[in-house]
């Protein structure tokens, strides 16, 4: 398949190596100077996307894909497949779905899970909305960067679910971290602390799999000094997604709030930034109740 790819930073240049590697025709754009093995640069993105079956996107925000949409939209052929993988919010996803569908273009907004170690693996989870059609375009080039894809409804619907997960994650991190500083506090070995959460009523993905504790559970950025994995920044973003959906939807999300004004307070006025976003453990340690 000729295929366009627009993004070849963290994500997008594993994604798209992967494409080329499967042998697809894969020629490339991104503002930055990279290069990315087997992948063909083009000068613009309108370039990169004139007479492509396909054209991924693996953009930093919402803003952004508007901008490159308007660019490669007008050039794309009709019939052709406009495949949004970067996470943004869902309004922009929607919108750029229906200018696309305007325009005879199939659209799919299908951010994913899975971080750059998944991107690089082939292994990430793709969560898609738009039409049939427009899924079924796209499904043989998920199974080449990933490992499922889910078509979870019309277009925005693949947004939406990435921001519902990502909001529960944001918010079991702070609540797994709070225990652990917590469970220090009252004289509690951390690593009894793991063998009791992690196969009682507590356990979840933060506590098993990506436990926030050095030397505790399965290897995690906490044993690495907290070095992303996934930055703190980018779960502040995805938190600042899920509530800017919660107002246009009228969401009641109390504890989405807070994860959002507690990532933001330490991403931004803490040393949070470029840290994973278990390096909260450490935060709320150096902390007191008042
Ligand atoms: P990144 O910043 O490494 O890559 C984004 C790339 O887009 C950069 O190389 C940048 O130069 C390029 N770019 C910006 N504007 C452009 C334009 N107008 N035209 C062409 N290229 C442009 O970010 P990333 O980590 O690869 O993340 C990409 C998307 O994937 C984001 O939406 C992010 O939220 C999402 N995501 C990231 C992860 C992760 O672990 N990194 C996990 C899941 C989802």
């Amino acid at each position: 398949m000729k295929i366009g790819f627009i993004g070849l930073g963290n994500m997008g240049a594993p994604m798209a190596a992967n494409l080329a590697k499967a042998g697809h025709e894969v020629t490339g754009f991104d503002m930055a100077n990279v290069s990315v093995a087997g992948v063909t640069l083009a000068g613009s993105a309108a370039e990169a996307a004139a007479g492509a079956e396909v054209v991924i996107t693996m953009l930093p925000n919402g803003q952004i894909l508007r901008a490159v949409a308007n660019d490669i939209l007008p050039v794309m052929t009709a019939g052709a497949a406009f495949v949004d993988c970067s996470t943004v919010d869902v309004d922009s996803a929607r919108a750029v779905a229906e200018q696309a569908e305007a325009a005879g273009i199939l659209a799919v907004d299908a951010p994913v899970s899975g971080g750059i170690g998944g991107a690089a693996a082939g292994t990430l989870t793709f969560m898609a909305g738009g039409s049939d059609a427009a899924f079924a375009k796209a499904a043989p080039l998920f199974e080449i960067m990933g490992q499922k894809a889910v078509h979870c409804g019309t277009s925005g619907a693949g947004q939406a679910a990435k921001i519902c997960n990502n909001m529960i994650l944001g918010v079991t991190m702070i609540a797994t971290c709070e225990a652990f500083a917590l469970a220090d506090k009252l004289g509690l070995d951390r690593q009894k602390m793991f063998d009791v959460v992690s196969t009682s009523s507590g356990y979840s993905w933060t506590m098993n799999a990506y436990c926030p504790a050095p030397g505790v559970g399965p290897q995690s950025p906490a044993d690495n000094g907290y070095k992303p994995g996934f930055a703190a920044e980018l779960m502040l973003k995805d938190l600042r997604l899920s509530q800017q959906a919660a107002d246009s939807a009228d969401a009641d999300t109390p504890m989405g709030q807070l994860a959002e004004a507690l990532y933001t307070q330490f991403v931004e006025s803490e040393d949070g930034k470029a840290m994973d976003f278990s390096a909260m453990l450490p935060r709320f340690e150096k902390r007191s109740r008042s």
